[in-house]
């Protein structure tokens, strides 16, 4: 075992961080976690407040979700996905079919949500190219501003985050980019109210442009997470999935962040009725244990893909650990714990306990804005409260207040100046309590 300051000198020189400035990197080792608790090597304790980037569900250390892991360890560790199955991963598609939106009855299974965005992505425009009746003009896609749908190449195409992305753009192929549907600053003469029509407007005017060249339309429901929790205004969702079908239009929704729960139902097409042609899964997939990913689609998209072996019309993708049967046992015990614990039907009471224990926090002249959907809020922090002015990001003023949570014991990481909680869905009332108390004493302390 190395030691401590081994640890602490390797992770700086030798582990290349994630979205993390390395020259400034101070290593945040967590050695063990259970429940909703992180442990570093020091011993010390946190509430992990964002699920371990929001992808754990039941908590760390889950005894179902560990049970079977080690199951299936005992039976096979991987199989192939190319030509060849497995139980565990079988039993995963089925019941993944029979949770998601109608129509939804093929699942495509890779290692990660970006992967599972740009299956839907590539299988879109090779649907429309070997349908029956055949619009192989149809290869652009339209993607809403401040979009994110993952970090490899077709995955930033559509990504709209230009901190994130510009530095790429000699290698990314061009997308329609639509607007972002903020309800929280909204565009100059729009009131709240209109604002959903405004959006829709924008996005008919982009269908009508574009459409018959456009292979799909992507879309995180409800929530853009990565953009700074920027929520969408109710009915937007339905109204795009209307309108990509009057314009023929596939719509791919990514719930890699919003799915499994996060917004109050199990995936948030649910909300408004939406049954989107493609259903990009991830980080909560497997409870957040390990890398899966999927992505669902109709049997329309599927049987485009059908026909003589010599007519070559396979999907041509795939990725190595595809299915992952390890994977696919968490994935399947993740949804058992849904049923056991009846995660869902105790939501609203913790949504409703975050509400109210965010509300006080509204009143600080540096909170612009206080925003939840489901067990997943923002606090976004603004330099000007008349105008909405947000900190500039190099600011960290985020990263100021997450630092004072941490010394109260509470683990977030920020979006620039806005405090993203994203707890696991086991999290208790007390635990949500010390989270924005944590939180509430890191904006008093800071501004
Ligand atoms: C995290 C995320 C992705 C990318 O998933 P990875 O597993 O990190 O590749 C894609 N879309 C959305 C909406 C995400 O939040």
């Amino acid at each position: 075992m190395p030691s401590r300051e081994q640890l602490l000198e390797w992770d700086r020189r030798h582990v290349w961080h994630a979205f993390t400035q390395m020259a400034e990197y101070e290593p945040f080792i967590v050695e063990r976690a259970s429940g909703c608790r992180l442990f570093d090597i020091d011993g010390a304790s946190y509430l992990d407040a964002v699920s371990s980037l929001w992808c754990n569900v039941h908590g760390h250390q889950h005894p179902i979700i560990d049970r079977a892991i080690r199951e299936q360890l005992s039976r096979v560790s991987h199989v192939t996905s190319l030509g060849a199955s497995n139980p565990t991963t079988i039993e995963l598609a089925k019941r993944l079919c029979d949770l998601a939106p109608a129509g939804l009855e093929h699942v495509f299974f890779s290692g990660d949500g970006s992967s599972g965005v740009e299956v839907a992505l590539k299988q879109a425009l090779q649907y429309w190219r070997q349908r029956p009746s055949p619009r192989p003009e149809k290869t652009k896609y339209i993607a809403l501003g401040e979009a994110y749908h993952g970090d490899t190449i077709g995955s930033v195409s559509v990504g709209g985050v230009a901190r994130f992305h510009s530095m790429f753009e000699p290698l990314l192929f061009e997308v329609v980019r639509g607007p972002l549907p903020d309800t929280f600053r909204l565009p100059a003469g729009v009131a709240a109210g209109r604002a959903c029509e405004h959006y829709l407007e924008q996005i008919e005017r982009l269908l009508i442009a574009h459409g018959p060249r456009t292979a799909a339309l992507v879309i995180e429901p409800l929530v853009q997470c990565a953009a700074g929790m920027v929520m969408h205004p109710a009915g937007f969702l339905a109204g795009v999935r209307e309108l990509t079908r009057r314009h023929e239009v596939l719509m791919i929704a990514d719930e890699v962040a919003v799915g499994f729960g996060r917004t109050g139902k199990m995936f948030a097409c649910e909300h408004e009725g939406v049954e989107p042609d493609f259903l990009c899964l991830g980080k909560g997939l497997t409870g957040g244990y390990l890398a899966m990913a999927a992505t669902l689609t109709t049997t329309e998209v599927w049987d485009a893909f059908l026909g003589d072996y010599a007519e070559s019309k396979s999907f041509f993708h795939g990725h190595t650990f595809g299915g992952n049967p390890l994977a696919a046992a968490a994935a399947n015990a993740c949804l058992d714990v849904f049923e056991q614990e009846r995660t869902l039907a105790k939501l609203p009471e913790k949504c409703a306990q975050l509400n109210k224990a965010l509300d006080p926090l509204r009143e600080h002249p540096r909170v612009g804005d206080v925003r939840q959907r489901g067990l997943l809020a923002a606090v976004e922090l603004v330099q000007d409260k008349s105008t909405r002015t947000p900190f500039p990001w190099e600011q960290r003023r985020g990263a100021a207040v997450c630092d004072v949570a941490k010394q109260h014991g509470v683990w977030v990481r920020p979006l620039g100046g806005i405090l993203v909680i994203m707890p696991p869905l086991t999290i208790t009332l007390d635990e949500i309590d010390q989270i924005v108390a944590a939180i509430t004493a890191g904006v008093h302390e800071t501004l």
